[in-house]
């Protein structure tokens, strides 16, 4: 690896360190990293204290101290990932080109190279806008914390980076679903299964046939889809249970779709006026559509990365949402997928390609020196 690539020692530790969202003392410990990270280079570092028992918030600057709209660049350093999941079902290694940990791939490769190419531009006094690079604890479960934040410096950007992975083969992000969350509380009456059968609602039962209806809404023509990945209920096996409850995930193209399908989950009703039903939630993050301004703003990323020696290519739509979706719904130019190469995102078979780093770090350097 060239001298102004990351080196590997300093990423595994960052693999080392596991920071699932929740883990506050874990996260902050990847927060601590990035300070000694940034510890020589010319970059004013603030430190927010996460609250609702999240890690802490990271802003860094750089570049000219104007009042002009700058670059924002978002990295996470939380993970799905339990701790531990390093010590046993996927632990650390380099298997030819493909480097395997928990949050390698999303998206702490990603954060690493952009961190890294963030301090070489601050060094070398090369920044073409300010630069803030917001570095956040909460992205796995949907940013509660930092959406505020994001928003705020979104707004007073020209543009936003996101290192989130890179997708099959190398491609970035331009346009992303948003993704509504929700939860289902389904209350019957309990009753013993054996002699008082009749008098009990079971709750289980309810809760099916709202399941029924909810898949039902899935339209992948227009690239909406409803998932119950989840349901809890009941509490013996010779009991109608009263309680069950499951949480729904939707994602959705368009700001309209994403309206109209919360106002029809919202509006579910019982079957039966016995059992009561109580649904909260809504759209968590809109819909990432790609703009003029970020196909042009690709097309720039595209030259930069031909004269770095790699074509770059932007994906189709991708499902999953990201912190990108809420800079890309104010209408700042957005371009995600700028992490690292691999594959696994959220599995135990998660890896990133160990030869993308370079590339992409230098592609990084070049749209920090020269976003006008
Ligand atoms: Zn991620």
């Amino acid at each position: 690896m060239s001298r102004s690539s990351p080196s590997l020692d300093t990423l595994f530790t960052w693999i080392r360190t596991e920071s699932p969202t929740h883990d506050r003392a874990g996260v902050n410990l990847m927060m601590d990293l990035v300070v000694s990270q940034m510890q020589d280079a010319p970059v004013a570092v603030e430190r927010i204290s996460g609250t609702e028992g999240l890690g802490d918030v990271l802003v860094l600057r750089a570049g000219p101290q104007t009042s002009e709209p700058g670059i924002l660049v978002m990295s996470h350093l939380d993970t799905v990932h339990p701790v531990g999941t390093i010590e046993s079902d996927l632990p650390l290694r380099l298997e030819g080109d493909r480097l395997y940990g928990p949050g390698i791939y999303d998206m702490k490769g990603g954060a690493y190279f952009a961190l890294e190419a963030f301090k070489d531009v601050a060094r070398r006094g090369a920044a073409a806008r300010p630069i803030v690079f917001l570095v956040t604890p909460d992205e796995e479960i949907g940013s509660p914390i930092t959406r505020p934040m994001i928003e705020d410096f979104g707004r007073r950007s020209a543009y936003a980076l996101v290192t989130e992975p890179a997708r099959d083969g190398g491609q970035i992000v331009t346009a992303r679903k948003g993704v509504g969350r929700f939860d289902v509380h389904v209350e019957g009456r309990p009753a013993h299964a054996g002699s008082r059968h009749k008098d009990g609602r079971n709750a289980v039962y309810e809760a099916a046939r709202q399941i029924l209806a909810i898949e039902a809404m899935t339209d992948y023509a227009r690239g909406i889809t409803t998932t119950v990945g989840m349901i809890s209920g009941g509490t013996a096996v010779n009991t109608i249970p009263q309680h069950c409850r499951f949480p729904v995930d939707l994602r959705v193209e368009t700001v309209a779709d994403g309206e109209a399908v919360t106002a029809a989950i919202l509006g579910l009703k019982p079957h039966n006026p016995d059992f009561k039903l109580t649904i909260t939630g809504g759209m968590n993050r809109p819909p990432y559509e790609r703009t003029a301004a970020t196909s042009k703003l690709f097309d720039q990323a595209k030259s930069l990365a031909s004269e770095i020696g790699f074509d770059l290519v932007s994906a189709p739509r991708v499902g999953g949402g990201s912190d990108g979706n809420f800079t890309a719904a104010l209408g700042i130019p957005t371009l995600d997928g700028l992490g690292i190469d691999g594959d696994g995102a959220h599995t135990l078979q998660e890896y990133g390609l160990v030869s993308s780093i370079a590339p992409r770090q230098k592609l990084m350097t070049r749209l920090l020196e020269t976003l006008r």
